[in-house]
C-alpha cells in the first residue's frame, strides 16, 4: 500500500515538474518545422555550384561573382517620346553601344546546317551569306564598362510618352539578332512585359506585329507598358495584334506565316533566382514547374518554328545559363521539327553579331549552338542565351 501511495506521488511530481518545464521548445520545433530549410536564392545558388561549376569550368567563379552584384542596365531610346534624351545621357557619359559598336568588315552571316545523320551543327560555304543589318532606329546607351553609375527614372513627355525603357542590355542582343526588315510580319510568343516588344516597335518597319503572351496578368502589365511609350493610335491599328493565347498551340492557329518569330520562352530566370526570394522559381512549391520547364520550352520553340514561313527566321532566347534550357532545347527541337512535322532548318551563326559586341558584353567562349552573354563585373549584363533558326522548308 506504501508502496502505491510513494509511486503515485512520484507520478504526480513528475506531472508537475512537466507543468514547470518551459513549454518554449516544442513551440520552438512547430514553428522550426513549417520554415523552409533555405531560402528559394540560396537553393539557386547551390544548383548554379553544381550544374554550372560543370557547364562554364573555370568561368564559373566570375560569373557567380558578377550574378550576386547589382546588375547592369540600358536605356532603350523610345523613338515615339518627344523627349530629347540621347544628348542628356551622352553628357552623362553614356554610350549608345549599338551605332558605337566594333565596325570590322562583316563577313556576313554564316549559316549552318544541322547534320541529319550525326546531329552536330557544321558551317556550311554558303555563296550567298545574308547581311546581318542592323536596324538603325534601335538606340540604347549604357555606362562604360566597369562604370556602375544607375539611370534616372525615363521622364515623360507633353503626351505622356517615356523617353526610354531601362531594361538588361544584353536583351536587346535578340532583338538585333532576328534582324526585322521592311515589310515583315512578325510574331513575339512569349512576350510580356514587353521589353523586346519594345524594341521591335522601334525598327518602325514591321508590317505587321502579333504580341502573344499566355499569361493574363502579365499581357495587361505589358499592355501598361506599350500605354506608356507608345503613342493610342499605333497601338490601336490594324499593324497590331495583342493575344493571350497558349504560344505551344500557336502552330495549330496559324502556321506557315510569319516572317520573324521571337520565342523568348520562360526560364529560370537566373540572376532574379540567385537576387530575389519574391517569385523564385527555386522556391520548393515551384520545383515540378521548374522541372516542367526544358519541355514547355522545347513545345513552344516547335511551336514558334511551325508558325514561321518557309524562309523565314526563328530566335530563341532565354536568361538561364543550363545547357538544359538552352542547347538542348534547340538541338531536340531541330531534330522534332524535321522528324515530325518535316520542316528543315538551318542554324544561323551569329559570331557576326557577337564580334560587332565585344567590348560590351563577355560572350560565352566555344558554344556549338547558339551564343550567349555571361555575366562580368565589368560588365554586368545577362546571363542571355540565343539561336537563330531559318526555316528551309
Ligand atoms: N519577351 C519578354 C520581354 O522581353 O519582356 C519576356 C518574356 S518572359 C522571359 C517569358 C514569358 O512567357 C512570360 O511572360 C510568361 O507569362 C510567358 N509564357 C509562359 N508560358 C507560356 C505559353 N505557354 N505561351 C505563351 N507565353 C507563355
Amino acid at each position: 500500500m506504501a508502496l502505491l501511495w510513494d509511486t503515485t506521488l512520484l507520478l504526480r511530481k513528475v506531472k508537475d515538474l512537466r507543468c514547470l518545464t518551459p513549454r518554449r521548445h516544442r513551440v520552438k520545433e512547430k514553428w522550426a518545422a513549417t520554415r523552409p530549410k533555405l531560402p528559394p536564392t540560396r537553393l539557386a545558388v547551390h544548383h548554379f555550384d553544381a550544374t554550372c561549376g560543370v557547364q562554364l569550368g573555370q568561368l564559373w567563379p566570375s560569373v557567380r561573382v558578377a550574378m550576386l552584384a547589382e546588375r547592369k542596365y540600358g536605356a532603350l531610346l523610345n523613338n515615339f517620346s518627344h523627349n530629347a534624351v540621347l544628348a542628356g545621357l551622352k553628357a552623362q557619359g553614356c554610350i549608345d553601344f549599338i551605332s558605337e559598336r566594333e565596325k570590322e568588315v562583316q563577313p556576313g552571316l554564316e549559316q549552318k546546317s544541322f547534320e541529319e545523320s550525326s546531329n552536330v551543327c557544321v558551317k556550311s560555304s554558303d555563296a550567298d551569306r545574308e547581311q546581318l543589318s542592323l536596324s538603325p532606329n534601335i538606340k540604347c546607351l549604357v555606362f562604360p564598362r566597369s562604370d556602375v553609375t544607375r539611370f534616372k527614372p525615363a521622364r515623360p513627355d507633353m503626351n505622356g510618352l517615356l523617353g526610354y525603357y531601362l531594361m538588361d542590355a544584353a536583351s536587346l542582343l535578340p532583338c538585333l539578332a532576328l534582324d526585322v526588315q521592311e515589310g515583315h510580319t512578325v510574331l513575339d510568343l512569349c512576350a510580356a512585359p514587353g521589353g523586346k516588344t519594345l524594341a521591335l516597335l522601334q525598327t518602325q518597319a514591321i508590317r505587321f506585329l502579333c504580341i502573344n503572351d499566355s499569361s493574363v496578368s502579365r499581357t495587361a502589365r505589358l499592355k501598361r507598358v506599350l500605354h506608356s511609350y507608345v503613342p493610342k493610335a499605333f497601338l490601336t491599328n490594324e499593324k497590331l495584334r495583342i493575344t493571350s493565347f497558349d504560344g505551344t498551340k500557336w502552330g495549330e492557329i496559324e502556321s506557315n506565316t510569319f516572317d520573324r518569330v521571337l520565342v523568348d520562352v520562360p526560364c529560370t530566370t537566373d540572376r532574379h533566382s540567385v537576387m530575389e526570394d519574391d517569385n523564385n522559381i527555386f522556391s520548393k512549391s515551384r520545383t515540378g514547374e521548374r522541372r516542367r520547364l526544358p519541355q514547355l520550352q522545347l513545345e513552344l520553340l516547335l511551336a514558334g518554328i511551325q508558325a514561321a514561313c518557309p524562309g523565314g527566321e526563328i530566335l530563341y532566347s532565354t536568361c538561364a545559363l543550363s545547357q538544359n534550357q538552352n542547347l538542348s532545347v534547340v538541338e531536340q527541337a531541330i531534330y522534332q521539327a524535321r522528324e515530325k512535322d518535316g520542316i528543315h532548318l538551318q542554324v544561323v551563326d551569329l559570331r557576326p553579331l557577337t564580334r560587332m559586341f565585344r567590348n560590351t558584353f563577355h560572350f560565352a567562349p566555344d558554344l556549338h549552338l547558339g551564343e550567349m552573354v555571361i555575366p562580368h563585373l565589368t560588365a554586368n549584363f545577362g546571363p542571355i542565351y540565343m539561336c537563330k533558326l531559318k526555316r528551309l522548308t
